[in-house]
């Protein structure tokens, strides 16, 4: 009788759906005294136009769009933030005066978490990858002033694309590796960040950089936040670098979104805790 009320418990007590974002505002709105709610709704993506025309119809204050989303639901809004529009993608969506605007809360969230160590204005900075995140992350760091930015990609058309977006859009100066073998990080590089999808559920998984070349003073963030720790940051602290996990750039993104929905801004511990107890850790 006793195991089966604790199995009960422990069921209710375990987030058994949504996603750890849901479950950070829904935290978050009780903690402000808000009573909003933050639903997880899954859509195919031959039906994104019926999704948000439903958003319209049905008065949502916004919502988070991700992948496969975050481009395809430009062409449904009715305006983009400066960001959103360099960036070509959006993953946040505010109602405003009934018009629907685009935001992008990802490269913003990277780059609150990023300033707790240093500030980017003035860095040279490595962004491996040039998918989603990466292009989010690239754009805002290059906005908030960061001297020149090298995209590492696996694809060079990829990478490309990204590097000739920073070179017209921005006035940081970019330029692409192509990525074969193990990157050498050079010794001017400020900061270096895994925005790959590399480590993501596999915490064996190796960013192939040179160990070597990872060095004190070197701020090193990862974008994977399942697991946090993932090899890379770990490789990177053996060898003296600053390190930062993913969960920061989740949180803050989360914290962003917050207060363009509703004007307030939300306890960030209590964002972070939810997530870290949606997480398990
Ligand atoms: P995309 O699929 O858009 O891009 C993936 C990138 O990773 C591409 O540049 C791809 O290179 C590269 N890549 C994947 N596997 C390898 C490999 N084996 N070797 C070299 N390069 C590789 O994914 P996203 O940009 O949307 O997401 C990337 C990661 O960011 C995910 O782990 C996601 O969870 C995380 N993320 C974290 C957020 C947070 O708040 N912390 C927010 C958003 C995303 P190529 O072009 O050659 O294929």
């Amino acid at each position: 009788m006793s195991n089966a009320l604790q199995e009960i418990v422990s069921c209710m007590g375990q987030p058994v759906a949504g996603n750890p974002t849901q479950y950070m505002m829904e935290k978050a709105f009780v903690a402000a005294g808000i009573d909003w709610r933050y639903l997880t709704l899954e859509v195919p993506p031959e039906q994104l136009a019926d999704a948000v025309g439903g958003m319209r119809a049905m008065g949502f204050r916004g919502g988070n769009f991700t992948v496969p989303h975050k481009v395809a639901v430009v062409a449904l809004l009715d305006g983009l933030s400066q960001a959103a529009e360099k960036i070509g993608a959006v993953n946040c969506v505010n109602s405003v005066d009934g018009k629907l605007i685009g935001e992008n809360t990802d490269g913003k969230g990277f780059l609150q978490s990023l300033r707790t160590v240093v500030d980017p204005a003035g860095k040279q900075i490595v962004v491996m990858g040039a998918g989603g995140a990466a292009r989010a992350v690239a754009v805002e760091l290059a906005l908030a002033g960061a001297a020149a930015i090298t995209i590492v990609n696996r694809t060079r058309q990829r990478g490309q694309e990204l590097v000739e977006l920073l070179a017209s859009k921005t006035s940081a100066a970019a330029t692409l590796v192509e990525w074969q073998g193990e990157y050498a990080v050079p010794a001017e590089a400020d900061v270096l960040i895994n925005a790959t999808s590399i480590g993501l559920n596999d915490p064996t998984a190796r960013v192939p950089v040179a160990v070597a070349t990872l060095r004190d003073g070197l701020v090193v963030a990862d974008v994977v936040f399942n697991p946090p720790l993932t090899r890379f940051l770990i490789e990177a602290d053996e060898r003296g670098c600053t390190t930062l996990d993913g969960l920061g750039m989740l949180v803050n993104q989360a914290v962003v979104g917050f207060e363009i929905w509703t004007g307030v801004t939300p306890d960030a511990a209590v964002m972070r805790e939810a997530l870290e107890e949606f997480l398990g850790l």
